[in-house]
């Protein structure tokens, strides 16, 4: 799964073989969903033999969770150095008789922790681990796209909003869009994909450069610097940097950005802020996606009031702002980026003794 295309051309020739054999790796992992060579079967016996004692064991998830509403399952995945990252399937089932094809979006982890240390977000709180190698995230799709083919459907949708940054992992960010988008295997559109950042602005200029069709969502959660620099305490840029990083991006692709923003009840969900906002975002091609907060141990904040949340949508409504609000999925399993693993740790924490 570390390998690209040329990468598992010059394995083949090393072990004696065809470079073609390559293409018919490819075509067993990303479009069969087999990463066991051993079940490679259209390579000769002796080959996948090979291939097998090459290949390190992908052991399956620690913990697997289904909603009660079955919408949402999350997996808490070993790395091969004790490392967890998490991964998530979630189910949107298509709006009543509109005779839509039901989604299935993947929600992908590009780091191990998080080194930006939003006070209210699980993953942030447990710090920074390593960065995730492009195999590590392939192997995340792949067993979410397993789950659903399990049950008849195919991935439709992924967006990078799991576990870390994923512009600050950007190499292995931009290889996965490459592996997702690949025609001899996901095949997505890159329309489908969404990279969501915390907002690194020189790394938003490649994103858009390498990668124009992609969907980009900046995490803003504050109309101005001050509170913003509360809530995403390792500077990554003021307010007015990103909502210039983001007309340049809207210009660049032509495409709408999205700012979402986490609604901490008493924090940034005030009308006042709610209009504050619109007059930064004013002109931008742009929508907002409300994101009550998803509380969880340890972290900072309360859930804003479904009141307070229509609320702040209203005034940004009427002051010309598109926003939504976003319908969440598996409140009920700790969905939200590093909630489940955080929940390991704690459990870990208190069988230890102090
Ligand atoms: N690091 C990137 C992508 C991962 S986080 C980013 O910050 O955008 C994906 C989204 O989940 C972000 O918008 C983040 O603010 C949000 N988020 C994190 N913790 C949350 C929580 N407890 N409840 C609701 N949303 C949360
Ligand atoms: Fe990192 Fe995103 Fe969590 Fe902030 S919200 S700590 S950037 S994963």
């Amino acid at each position: 799964l570390e390998l690209d295309r040329p990468g598992l051309a010059a394995l083949a020739e090393r072990l004696g073989q065809p470079a073609y054999r390559a293409r018919q790796i490819w075509r067993s992992i990303y479009a069969r969903g087999e990463i066991d060579p051993a079940a490679m079967t259209d390579l000769p016996a002796r080959f996948r033999g090979e291939l097998a004692a090459l290949a390190a064991p992908a052991p399956g998830p620690l913990q697997l969770q289904t909603s009660a509403d079955a919408s949402t399952t999350k997996a808490l995945l070993p790395l091969a150095d004790g490392e967890t990252v998490e991964t998530v399937l979630i189910r949107h089932q298509p709006h009543g008789g509109s005779g839509a094809a039901p989604r299935r979006t993947i929600c992908l982890s590009t780091q191990a922790g998080c080194a930006m240390g939003c006070v209210f977000c699980a993953t942030g709180q447990q710090g920074f681990r390593r960065q995730l190698r492009v195999g590590e995230t392939m192997r995340q799709a792949l067993l979410a796209r397993a789950w659903a083919r399990g049950e008849g459907s195919e991935i439709t949708n992924v967006v990078f909003m799991g576990m870390g940054e994923p512009l600050a992992n950007y190499p292995v960010t931009s290889a996965a869009i490459d592996r997702l988008t690949d025609p001899d295997g996901f095949a997505l559109s890159p329309r489908r994909i969404t990279v969501s950042t915390v907002g690194l602005v020189p790394q938003i200029r490649r994103l858009a450069g390498e990668h124009p069709q992609v969907n980009l969502a900046i995490s803003l959660h504050a109309p101005d610097d001050a509170l913003r620099e509360r809530l995403v305490p390792v500077p990554s840029a003021s307010v007015g940097e990103l909502v210039e990083a983001a007309r340049g991006h809207a210009d660049a692709t032509g495409r709408r950005v999205t700012f979402e923003y986490v609604l901490l009840a008493g924090q940034n969900d005030a009308p006042a802020q709610a209009r504050r906002l619109a007059e930064r975002l004013r002109g931008l091609r742009c929508q907002v996606n409300l994101i009550p907060l998803n509380p969880s141990p340890g972290v900072f904040g309360e859930r804003p009031s479904r009141r307070a949340a229509l609320g702040f949508q209203r005034v940004l409504a009427d002051n010309g702002i598109r926003a939504t609000i976003r319908v969440e999925k598996g409140l009920d399993i700790a969905a939200a980026c590093g909630q489940l693993r955080g929940d390991r740790i704690r459990a870990a924490g208190n069988a230890a003794p102090p």
